[in-house]
């Protein structure tokens, strides 16, 4: 039998390298507080305590799990997303703070244009959280997301029934989506967080994210690290009615290229955003009225 504070020792030992000390606490506060629904009040009260091993197995099962760098939000199962509890497994992206601001911004601006009897269409959508938040914000609007992937069409599909939201979903190849998506009806909205990272920037990203995150949402070719907008610009060219909006999530380092490939194809009102940290993230634009 192991006492709680020892435990929580071990974390701190294993993981400061790592994460520091400061967070190797938080993670092992959020585990007992998911795990077994304790507060960090309860903890102190009973932190001498022995416990049983089911609970020591548990704790120190995640804490290798944590030690491989798998991030929280995989070992919980879930992750937060602009209020909303979302399933996360391995096939997904965990949506991340800087996806809340675009979607942010997207329900600002739409609110003000339409009443939120629109047509929406996520491109990319992993999780589901764009179009999950999206069709939340706008319960009347029309909202459909697309993937090249089954299994994370299987988590968004469960995302939005957990929120008993309705959406089309598509499972695609956005490099293909003329093939697979003929339609006469126009959309208000197009937005994507397509895969935006590329191969030179592997060395700086974080164990978390390499080892552990599905490369597929993850990483473009460096040859071509716009390949994915150039396409979905095509596809709104096409599919956004006249005073139609494109929203993307970008790379900080392309901001301005993307502006540019988006002004050449004739967008207008095309704008480059910073989020929360100060760089460049959110590229939008409208499609002018013919
Ligand atoms: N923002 C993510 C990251 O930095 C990448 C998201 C994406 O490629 N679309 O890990």
């Amino acid at each position: 039998m192991q006492h709680l504070s020892s435990i929580e020792q071990q974390f701190v030992d294993e993981l400061k390298e790592l994460y520091g000390a400061g967070e190797a606490r938080e993670l092992y506060f959020l585990l007992l507080e998911d795990q077994f629904g304790w507060s960090r009040p309860t903890y102190l009260m009973r932190k001498q305590e022995l416990i049983d091993h089911y609970i020591a197995d548990r704790l120190l099962k995640a804490l290798s799990r944590l030690k491989e760098a798998e991030p929280i939000q995989y070992i919980l199962g879930y992750a937060w997303f602009s209020g909303m509890k979302l399933k996360v497994d391995r096939s997904v992206l965990i949506p991340r703070p800087e996806t809340e601001e675009l979607v942010q911004l997207i329900i600002e601006q739409q609110l003000q244009a339409h009443n939120g009897n629109l047509r929406i269409i996520d491109i990319g959508t992993g999780s589901g959280c764009i179009a999950i938040s999206l069709k939340s914000a706008f319960p009347h609007a029309s909202v459909h997301a697309l993937d090249i992937s089954n299994d994370a069409l299987h988590i968004a599909k469960q995302n939005a029934n957990r929120h008993s939201l309705s959406i089309e979903w598509i499972q695609a190849d956005m490099l293909d989506w003329d093939i697979i998506f003929q339609t006469d009806q126009l959309f208000d909205v197009v937005v994507s967080n397509p895969p935006y990272i590329t191969e030179q920037e592997r060395g700086d990203m974080h164990p978390n994210v390499l080892i552990h995150e599905p490369h597929l949402a993850l990483f473009v070719e460096g040859s071509a690290p716009l390949l994915f907008y150039e396409h979905i610009a095509a596809f709104a060219w096409k599919h956004l009615r006249a005073g139609g909006n494109l929203y993307f999530e970008i790379n900080r380092q392309y901001g301005a290229d993307v502006c540019d490939l988006l002004q050449k194809k004739g967008f207008s009102n095309v704008q480059l955003r910073q989020d929360m940290q100060g760089a460049d993230r959110i590229v939008q634009a409208q499609k002018r009225d013919s």
